[in-house]
């Protein structure tokens, strides 16, 4: 199988669609059911978010795992160190080792309940994601994406200390960084300038949001930091009564976001489902309509 960084440093980009762990069995039966129809477009990955703790941990870990048993896709399963040992976080390391699993998003986390809160490592655990990307790394074969930021860390007291920590984790070993949702393609562009001026030429692959519903958005845009556009507010504030016309705005200006970002550049678009296909859907065939034909896309893979 040919290794993730290699598939993201192709000069075609790459597309990928990101799940969370189901919390019943009918938000199981809506998760496969996009898993499904992502399948048939034969994107260069899928990821798995990790939970706060518990059983929605080892949901993560299964659904992982039977994405790659049972499917043809290539999960990457995200993995926080919040709450865990470094035995507990080798352990689950050694699982998807055991699965055939290769790709691990390497994060910190935050604290359970209030993001805000003060974060406390565990005593016998990790403070920082890049000594979780070298804990992955020093485990096995595995390609390993970190997080990073548009609009910075919210915890980062200033764009040099961002910046600086960012490199620590492209020096740790990250093959690939998918960033935070945001809404202003000049992000994006800034952190990518910022991190090369910095040396670090790990490609970055911009995060799509489908903004469809104003409220959950905004809820969105609030735990994430993202700053997000008034004038997109106002025209989803407008469509409220009718869920048609916000699906409509979200999908064309995460269309128009993605179509610059790669015209920019970008090595690929990492698309949030929130475990439906619709929006994305929808999305990624307007991007790909007006970029390539889909034999060019069929080859890629
Ligand atoms: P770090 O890189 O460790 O950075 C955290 C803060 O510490 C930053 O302000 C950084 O500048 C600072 N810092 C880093 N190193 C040092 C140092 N040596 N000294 C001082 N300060 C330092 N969360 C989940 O719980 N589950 C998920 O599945 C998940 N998936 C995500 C996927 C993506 C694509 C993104 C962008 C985020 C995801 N998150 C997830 C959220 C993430 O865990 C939080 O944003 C977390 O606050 C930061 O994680 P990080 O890996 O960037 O941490």
């Amino acid at each position: 199988m040919t290794a993730l960084r290699d598939l993201i440093n192709d000069e075609r980009p790459s597309f990928s669609f990101e799940f969370f762990p189901p919390k019943s069995e009918a938000a199981a039966r809506t998760l496969w059911q996009a898993i499904r129809r992502i399948e048939t477009l034969a994107p260069a990955f899928v990821s798995v978010t990790y939970g706060a703790g518990g059983s929605s941990r080892e949901r993560t870990v299964e659904v992982t795992k039977r994405i790659a048993a049972e499917t043809t896709l290539r999960p990457v399963a995200h993995l926080t160190a919040v709450g865990h040992t470094v035995a507990e976080l080798r352990h689950i390391i050694g699982q998807y080792a055991d699965a055939g699993v290769r790709d691990v998003l390497a994060v910190r986390g935050d604290p359970p309940g209030d993001p805000g809160a003060d974060w406390i490592a565990h005593p016998q655990g990790l403070r920082y994601a890049h000594e979780l990307v070298r804990l992955v790394k020093e485990s096995g074969e595995f390609s390993v994406g970190v997080a990073a930021f548009p609009e910075r860390h919210p915890r980062s007291a200033d764009w040099d200390s961002d910046i600086k920590h960012f490199a620590a984790k492209c020096r740790a070993g990250a093959d690939y960084a998918i960033t935070q949702m945001f809404f202003h393609v000049e992000d994006y562009l800034r952190l990518r300038e910022k991190a090369t001026a910095a040396g670090c030429h790990t490609p970055i692959i911009p995060e799509i949001m489908p903004a469809t519903d104003v409220r959950q958005i905004s809820r969105f845009a609030q735990l994430s930091g993202a700053a997000f556009p008034e004038a997109l507010a106002h025209r989803l504030d407008a469509a409220r009564g009718n869920p048609a016309d916000g699906h409509r705005i979200g999908v064309e200006y995460a269309t128009a976001m993605a179509q610059r970002l790669l015209a920019e550049g970008a090595p690929g678009l990492h698309y949030i489902t929130l475990n439906r296909s619709t929006a994305t859907l929808e999305i990624h065939r307007n991007v790909t309509n007006t970029r390539s034909t889909p034999h060019d896309l069929a080859a890629h893979h």
